[in-house]
């Protein structure tokens, strides 16, 4: 399991770009596009939490986009953008297999609330922890912690340490950390990974005289599970 990934289907590219930013920020993944055909094929590629669908799109609409959607088995949680309060909408949004609606212009912090509550993983009301060795995580507060000190990291080094701390002993490719930490939206490398592994072993493992983020020589790299030395 990793972050929540969001995808939105919304053409007017300031408000897509400023709710892609908004959602990253909270440490969600978000994967844009502006027609409701990418719709079809992305969430077919990809397994996202929530589809947020404005109504009014070029091509096919939000409403025949969400018909499809659920023509084609696709049961995400769909939470549709409409410009208008016309209860038609609403009513309409409904018909077609959507689960919420939310009216535009909205308030930044309802979109988010709306957006968790129709994820599959709602918010864990008590904390979940992660604990491989002496790291703990707290990947809903965001918090890290090893042997009881507090770990400052940014939000990718957080995403990409819960890969590993979800696969404790496990070698994951480089792709498997790609694909459990980045959305669509980011220029496949691979050497970002190396970049942000050097970042982290900056971080949990040599102040603290460690070695426990290991390189597996052509295969990837594997958080060593070990207690305190
Ligand atoms: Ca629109």
């Amino acid at each position: 399991m990793t972050a929540m990934r969001v995808l939105v289907i919304e053409d007017e590219l300031p408000l897509a770009e400023l709710i892609q930013a908004g959602l990253r920020s909270e440490g969600l993944l978000a994967d844009t596009a502006e027609r409701g055909e990418d719709a079809l094929w992305m969430a077919a590629a990809s397994p996202y939490d929530v589809i947020c669908l404005d109504v009014n799109l070029p091509g096919i609409d939000g409403f025949e986009t969400c018909r499809r959607l659920r023509d084609a088995g696709v049961d995400v949680p769909i939470l549709m953008l409409t410009a208008r309060d016309a209860v038609d909408d609403r009513i309409t949004g409904l018909q077609t297999g959507a689960d919420d609606y939310l009216v535009k212009p909205f308030d930044f912090g309802e979109f988010v609330a709306r957006v968790r509550a129709l994820a599959r993983r709602p918010p864990v009301r008590d904390p979940e922890r992660l604990v491989v060795g002496d790291l703990v995580m707290d990947p809903v507060g965001r918090t890290l912690t090893r042997a009881g000190t507090p770990v400052d990291l940014s939000v990718k080094e957080l995403q990409i340490l819960e890969v590993f701390m979800r696969n404790p002993g496990r070698v994951l490719t480089r792709l498997q950390i790609l694909e459990g930490a980045w959305d669509q939206g980011y220029e496949h490398r691979s050497n970002v990974i190396d970049v942000y592994v050097r970042y982290l072993r900056e971080k949990i493992d040599r102040p603290f005289g460690r070695t426990t983020l290991e390189t597996v020589r052509g295969a990837g790299y594997r958080l060593r599970v070990e207690g305190p030395d």
